[in-house]
């Protein structure tokens, strides 16, 4: 550490990245704050005795996971007040990133306590660029909702988004996610990245329709990321003209439903935005 971090000063919370699968890719200041922490707060103790044995660290482990964080957090501001060096990480990757460690930067900022992050490998950006997709714009999702409906409406939430998508998955439930993908984003580009960092890692591409027959009714091995380029501009507009689009919007002004769900429908069917189905359904209803 340098000696703006020396422990003579006062304390100071470190958030830490750590390995996603290969141990190899914990980086020389993570190791070095890892080592001359006095505690290092965690989710799942075996997880992490796990990869400081590797690194030959004995520094104290406390546990700090989902459950029990908020209820400790006071405990760990504590420390850092009293002087003492705090790090804290979770199973793998970077802590906050659908996993535990926003409440807590949250905290310790509000309390004005002296935070700094030390940056390490994560699932989702790694995932984005395996993937091949463009990364200009992306949207990261993380876990969708477990239950069909709302994973159905959230990723028709994420349809008008400009880029691509990235989401968080675990192995057993891929195959219904990706037939989820596949319902709401038939043609689109999809990539499912497994075992990202490890012996096994693999892309495989296809259209999101594709991926979702490939792997039907399989067992996924190992973490899974599914990345989605950004819809093809075909794919958000179709071709229908004008007139078409009026004729269908009158047709659906016919269903006992709200305006906006409407709108939606008619978004869905004809390419049009939403706010564009919308003015035209009252309009229609108007006139
Ligand atoms: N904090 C982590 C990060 O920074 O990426 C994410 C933790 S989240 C609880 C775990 C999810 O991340 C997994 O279900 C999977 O979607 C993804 N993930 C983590 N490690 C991975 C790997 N080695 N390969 C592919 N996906 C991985």
């Amino acid at each position: 550490m340098d000696d703006s971090k020396n422990k003579n000063s006062s304390g100071k919370l470190f958030i830490v990245g750590t390995p996603i699968g290969n141990l190899g890719d914990i980086t020389k200041r993570a190791e070095t704050v890892l080592s001359e922490a006095d505690c290092i707060y965690c989710e799942d103790t075996r997880v992490t005795r796990k990869l400081l044995s590797a690194l030959h660290i004995h520094t104290k482990l406390e546990r700090a996971d989902e459950n029990i964080l908020a209820h400790v957090i006071p405990s760990i501001l504590a420390n850092v007040a009293a002087g003492r060096f705090v790090a804290f990480v979770s199973d793998a990757g970077m802590p906050g990133i659908s996993d535990p460690g926003q409440k807590l930067v949250d905290a310790a900022l509000s309390a004005e306590v002296d935070v700094e992050t030390i940056p390490g490998p994560n699932a989702a950006i790694t995932a984005l660029v395996a993937s091949g997709f463009p990364t200009e714009h992306f949207f990261f999702e993380g876990f969708l909702p477990r239950k069909d409906s709302e994973k159905t409406a959230r990723l028709e939430e994420l349809a008008s988004i400009p880029g691509s998508l990235i989401f968080y998955e675990s192995p057993h439930r891929t195959p219904k996610t990706l037939q989820a993908i596949a319902e709401v984003f038939p043609k689109r580009s999809a990539a499912l990245v497994r075992e990202l960092t490890k012996i096994h890692e693999e892309v495989v591409r296809g259209t999101a329709e594709e991926l979702e027959k490939a792997y039907k009714g399989k067992e996924v091995k190992g973490e899974c990321v599914i990345v989605l380029a950004e819809a093809p501009v075909v794919e958000k507009r179709n071709s229908f003209t004008h007139e078409e689009v009026v004729e269908r919007a009158r047709e659906v002004l016919k269903q006992d439903a709200s305006i906006s769900s409407l709108a939606k429908k008619l978004s869905k069917e004809t390419g049009i935005s939403r706010n564009e189905a919308y003015v035209l359904l009252l309009q229609l209803q108007a006139s």
